[in-house]
C-alpha cells in the first residue's frame, strides 16, 4: 500500500468511540461534542473486515484509540479479534488510562501488545483540573497495572502548556530514572473551537529540551523498540526510561507518514489534519469491495499538513479524528 507520494502505508489508528469519560481542556468542550449516532458507528465485526482486507495490502501495525477506547464495552472482544488478522504484528491502544487497573489484565490476554498513557499532571488537583472530571487518575497507579499485565513498552503522553504544567516536566522526567516507561512530552496543537488555550500556551520542544537537560546529563536513545513514530528520545545515564518530545507545532515528519486513520463511523482520513476522508461504512455495509475506496484515499493523501503555515481551516478536535 503506497499513497501518491510513495510513502508506504502500515499503520492504522483506529476509533472506536468520540465520546470520552475526560474533558481535557486543550481537546473537548466542557459540554460535550455533537455525538455520532450509534448506527453510525462501527461494529467491532465491522472494524474488523476492514483491517482484514487492509493486512494483505501491507498493513502491520494497530492503534486502538478515541475518544476514550476504554469505555467502549468489551473492548477486549476487539483486540482479540484484530489479533486474530493474519499479518497484523503490532496491536497498540491509546488512553487517559482511567480505566487501566481494571482492564488492563483482560486486555494482555486478549492479545494487545502495548498501550500509550495520556497524562498531563502528576498531582490529583490539577488533573482534575486539566481533565475536568474527577475520576482519580493516577498515572503511576495506571502504568503500573500496565506494566504488571505485560503491556510493553509502555509510553506517556503529556501535553505541555505554558503555566498550566509545564513546571512538572521535571517530575515526570523523573518517573523515567525509576521506571522502564518512556515519556513524551507533546507540544499543545491549539486546535478544534478551543479558543481558551492559544499560542501562547504552546512550549516549543527545544524548551521543554533544555528544562530536561538541567535535570542532569542526557544522552541519545534509539528509542523503545516497538513502534517508533514522530518522537525523538533521550535517557539519563543509567536510567530504565527515557524522556522524548513531539513536535507536531515546530516540525513536520509528513514526509516520513506512514498511516492512515480510521473514524469511529467508518471513515479512513489520510491525514490527521484537514478534510481528506473517504467514507467506508456504507460500502461496507452494502457489501461492496473497499479496494477501490483505499486506492481513493491513498491518492488523496496531502503530502504535509498545513498546520504550520496556520491555515487551520478544517481542524477538528483530535477526539473526533482519532488524534
Ligand atoms: N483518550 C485517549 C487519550 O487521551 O490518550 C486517546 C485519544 S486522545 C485524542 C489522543 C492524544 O491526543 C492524547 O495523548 C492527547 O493528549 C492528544 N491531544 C488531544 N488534543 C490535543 C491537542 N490539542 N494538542 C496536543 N495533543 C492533543
Ligand atoms: Fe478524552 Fe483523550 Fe480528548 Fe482527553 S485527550 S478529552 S482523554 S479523548
Amino acid at each position: 500500500m503506497q499513497d501518491q507520494h510513495g510513502r508506504r502505508i502500515e499503520y492504522l489508528r483506529i476509533s472506536v468511540t468520540d465520546r470520552c469519560n475526560f474533558r481535557c481542556r486543550y481537546c473537548m468542550p466542557l459540554e460535550g461534542l455533537p455525538w455520532l449516532p450509534k448506527q453510525d458507528i462501527l461494529r467491532y465485526e465491522e472494524i474488523t473486515a476492514i483491517v482484514r482486507e487492509l493486512a494483505p495490502l501491507g498493513l502491520r501495525r494497530l492503534r486502538i484509540t478515541g475518544g476514550e477506547p476504554t469505555i467502549r464495552p468489551d473492548l477486549a472482544e476487539l483486540v482479540a479479534q484484530l489479533r486474530a488478522v493474519p499479518g497484523i504484528e503490532d496491536i497498540a491502544l491509546s488512553t487517559n488510562g482511567v480505566r487501566l487497573p481494571e482492564l488492563a489484565p483482560a486486555l494482555a490476554a486478549a492479545g494487545l501488545d502495548r498501550v500509550n498513557i495520556s497524562a498531563d499532571s502528576l498531582r490529583p488537583e490539577r488533573v482534575v483540573e486539566i481533565a475536568r472530571r474527577d475520576l482519580g487518575f493516577d498515572l503511576v497507579r495506571a502504568a503500573s497495572a500496565a506494566e504488571s499485565a505485560g503491556l510493553a513498552p509502555i509510553k506517556i503522553n503529556v501535553v505541555v502548556m505554558r503555566g498550566i504544567n509545564d513546571d512538572e516536566v521535571g517530575d515526570f522526567a523523573a518517573l523515567t530514572r525509576e521506571h522502564p516507561w518512556h515519556v513524551r512530552f507533546i507540544e499543545l496543537m491549539p486546535v478544534g473551537e478551543l479558543r481558551e488555550l492559544t499560542w501562547d500556551h504552546v512550549v516549543p520542544s527545544a524548551e521543554i529540551l533544555a528544562r530536561l537537560a538541567a535535570q542532569g546529563p542526557l544522552e541519545p536513545f534509539a528509542g523503545p523498540a516497538r513502534g517508533n513514530g514522530p518522537a525523538v528520545y533521550h535517557r539519563y545515564a543509567g536510567a530504565p526510561g527515557s524522556v522524548g518530545v513531539i513536535t507536531p507545532m515546530t516540525h513536520t515528519y509528513c514526509e516520513r507518514c506512514n498511516r492512515v486513520r480510521l473514524t469511529a463511523d467508518g471513515r479512513l482520513r489520510t491525514c490527521l489534519f484537514g478534510d481528506h476522508e473517504v467514507l467506508l461504512r456504507d460500502a461496507l455495509r452494502r457489501g461492496e469491495p473497499l479496494a477501490p475506496l483505499f486506492a481513493k484515499a491513498l491518492a488523496e493523501k496531502p503530502l504535509a499538513h498545513e498546520l504550520l503555515q496556520m491555515r487551520v481551516g478544517g481542524l477538528k478536535a483530535l477526539s473526533q479524528v482519532g488524534g
